[in-house]
């Protein structure tokens, strides 16, 4: 239990509505983690197996995987433990399979919960090369990861979502049923979700009436939602910057701000 003081448990507080676009991801993920949670008498009512309770979200950076993530949880009223993959070799040397077993238990004693390993590739390419030959750290991380899965009960209150860029690089056994058998692309915005993006991420920003979300969404083809918070933060700090009594934010401040935030390039790893 030592080595999980450190993960956080929380209940996030992220609406749906705070997630523009990729509305069908959205919905496969209340089916999955909401339905069993809050519907499970009906689901065993009509005699069906219980759904999967992995789920594994890929896409590029920025897109909303961690957000998707938080937001299920708090929609459902679920507590949230999350941990990076790559941290469990860090943070705990030595005892990182020890770390898994206890983040579980953490998570059984929260349940309802959601745990979510971000950056979850961190785990599957892992290696300790002063092993030499044996077993490594990260085969010892995996295989408990995997007994965990294994372990769990389904309807039983925890819900597993892992999040990568990589999906290329996952361990195979990650994927098989009964572990992480819901594989969701969280893919980046089209125009139609990049203008509710930004009207998200104005919503607290005193904006002037030239201000117009569509020519945006229409010049921002490329820009994942990170990159679409960036230019509204910068479009803030240029109208400060250009006199910091100022009230308002115009278009012509997104404009600069559009020119000095460039889109991530997802499409070309
Ligand atoms: P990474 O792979 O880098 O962890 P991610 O896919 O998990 O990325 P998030 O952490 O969910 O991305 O998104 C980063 C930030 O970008 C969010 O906190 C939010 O401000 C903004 N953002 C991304 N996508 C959206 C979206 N669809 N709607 C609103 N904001 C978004």
């Amino acid at each position: 239990p030592s080595a999980m003081r450190e993960v956080a448990l929380e209940v996030p507080k992220v609406r749906w509505s705070d997630i523009g676009g990729n509305e069908d991801v959205k919905q496969k993920l209340k089916e999955i983690v909401e339905w069993p949670q809050k519907q499970s008498a009906a689901i065993s009512r009509m005699g069906v197996d219980p759904p999967p309770h992995g789920v594994l979200l890929h896409g590029p950076p920025g897109c909303s995987k961690t957000l998707m993530a938080r937001a299920v949880a708090s929609e459902t009223g679920l507590n949230f433990i999350a941990v990076k993959g790559p941290e469990l070799f860090s943070k705990w040397v030595g005892e990182s399979e020890k770390a898994v077993k206890a983040l579980f238990a953490k998570a059984r004693a929260a349940a309802p919960s959601v745990v979510f390993f971000d950056e979850i590739d961190g785990l599957a390419v892992k290696r300790d090369s002063s092993q030499g030959a044996g077993v490594s750290v990260g085969d010892r991380v995996m295989s408990q990861l995997l007994t965990e899965m294994d372990g769990l009960v389904p309807m039983k209150g925890i819900s597993v979502i892992a999040a990568t860029n990589r999906l290329d690089i996952i361990d195979t056994a990650l994927l098989r049923p009964g572990r992480f058998d819901r594989i969701l692309y969280v893919g980046p915005p089209d125009e139609d979700s990049r203008r509710q993006i930004f009207e998200i991420h104005m919503g607290r920003m005193p904006c002037s009436h030239d201000v117009s979300v569509s020519q945006l969404a229409e010049k921002t083809a490329f820009y994942t939602g990170a990159d679409i918070s960036a230019v509204c933060r910068e479009a803030a700090m240029i109208a400060l910057e250009e006199n910091v009594d100022t009230k308002e934010v115009t278009m012509s401040h997104f404009e600069t701000a559009l020119g000095r935030v460039k889109p991530s390039k997802w499409g070309t790893k």
